[in-house]
């Protein structure tokens, strides 16, 4: 066990075990069953207004990224403290409008529009589509001039900077797929200003994700306000600076930035150019407001203790296809026992799933104190958990709640076996 919890609204309570914002996750596992996600409401409002009131009184604007979480309540929480949204697909761009989010505080990301979908954002009155190559241009032009409207939109630019993060989510080098290289975006903004549907709104990038270090935001920041400069001489006016997400987070003992050393990092590099001090700042966070907030709940189903020097498994009812965050990037998330009997004894443990696949784990030579039936929590499970997961080996996926206020609300039930086959068509047989 940690001797420290790495998140603040994570309490050890004597008598009830592990609690999220005063509610005992095993009270959880026992209403809503295994694997559970729980996520505490407060957390996500904490960060919310950490990385808000980071920017005192100068006009920004926080644009959750969806596929982080996009579950309609947690949308709807965020839409309600005043965020926008990023998102990256018309199935994101309907959820954030289920979700009560306003369209027109809304960015369009992703290197792969479909036309259906770059249109359905300019019928509700999309904020932004944050273009990401010269195709991709051209077919907003043609979309926005079918429709006689005028497309808002700002070029998603490479700035060639090192996140210094895991390769599967670094965004923001030229050999990314990400973005259009800085040096040819000038030349896309003269036609963005030539043509008649399409209006050039800002600057946008997006470096990539769980950074620990915030040099590099700095250092993608100078590039793009040198961008700005050579606009500025183009006659080029722009109304915001998007300067993307990627916050990183503690998982176990990491030292995570807090939302302020961002924004101050963020904010030197502005403060010093005298037009880019008067725009409007706009980031992508994601992981940083809900990743903190989230555990996933399982059950150890069978425990195989080997004696001598072979590992240890438990083997518990959470899987790859439940948090596929360690399998695909290998990342090490804290695992906690939420209420072990007190004569459990702690020994090493590979945490491991029932999916058939070597790659199937949580978490490695963990030194827990578990017994068959008891419930370990994952934390910092709210960010990529849920959203990422599968129905590999035709398991449905966990159901989902929010702690708020000491009350559980579930927020989306588990999925049954019937759900998952509900869109298959048996074969039919020879004698039908
Ligand atoms: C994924 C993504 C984000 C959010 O990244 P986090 O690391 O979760 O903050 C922001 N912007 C874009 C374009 C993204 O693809």
């Amino acid at each position: 066990m940690h001797p420290e919890l790495p998140y603040p609204f994570l309490q050890r309570d004597p008598a009830r075990g592990l609690c999220l914002s005063g509610v005992a996750l095993a009270e959880i596992a026992a209403e809503y069953g295994t694997p559970v996600y729980a996520y505490s409401a407060a957390a996500i409002r904490d960060a919310y207004v950490a990385l808000t009131t980071a920017f005192g009184d100068r006009p920004h604007r926080l644009c959750y990224a969806v596929k982080a979480n996009g579950n309609l309540s947690i949308l709807a929480l965020l839409a309600r403290l005043g965020a926008g949204f990023d998102i990256v697909s018309g199935g994101e761009l309907a959820r954030v409008l289920a979700a009560g989010g306003d369209p027109a505080k809304v960015v369009f990301s992703g290197v792969g529009k479909r036309a259906d979908e770059i249109r359905a954002a300019l019928e509700v009155g999309i904020g932004c589509l944050n273009v990401e190559s010269a195709a991709e241009l051209d077919r907003v032009a043609q979309i926005a001039a079918a429709m006689g409207v005028i497309a808002p939109v700002s070029l998603r630019v490479n700035p060639d900077v090192d996140a210094k993060t895991h390769p599967y989510i670094s965004t923001g080098l030229k050999d990314n797929k990400f973005g259009i290289p800085i040096g040819q975006a000038a030349g896309l903004y003269r036609q963005i200003q030539r043509h008649p549907h399409l209006a050039a709104v800002g600057i946008d990038c997006h470096i990539g994700s769980q950074l620990l270090d915030v040099s590099p935001f700095a250092a993608a920041a100078e590039r793009v306000l040198a961008l700005l400069d050579e606009l500025t001489l183009l006659g080029i006016e722009l109304h915001h600076l998007d300067l993307g997400g990627g916050l990183g987070i503690r998982y176990t003992t990491e030292q995570a930035p807090t939302a302020a050393a961002w924004v101050d990092a963020l904010l030197t590099v502005i403060d010093r150019h005298p037009l880019a001090r008067r725009l409007p700042i706009w980031l992508e966070p994601g992981r940083f407001l809900v990743g903190p907030a989230g555990v996933l709940l399982s059950r150890v189903e069978y425990l195989k203790p080997h004696p001598d020097d072979g590992k240890s498994f438990a083997i518990v009812d959470a899987a790859m296809n439940d948090l596929m965050r360690p399998a695909l990037y290998g990342s090490v998330m804290a695992i906690e026992a939420v209420q072990p009997a007190a004569d459990t004894v702690a020994q090493d443990w590979e945490i491991v799933g029932p999916v058939c696949e070597t790659g199937d784990f949580l978490g490695k030579g963990r030194h827990l104190p578990l017994a068959a039936g008891d419930i370990v929590a994952v934390l910092g499970a709210g960010a990529y958990g849920f959203s990422m997961a599968s129905n590999y080996n035709t398991r449905g996926r966990p159901a989902e709640v929010l702690v708020e206020n000491g009350a559980v609300r579930p927020i989306r039930a588990r999925e049954s076996v019937e759900d998952l086959f509900q869109h298959e068509r048996p074969f039919p047989s020879p004698n039908a």
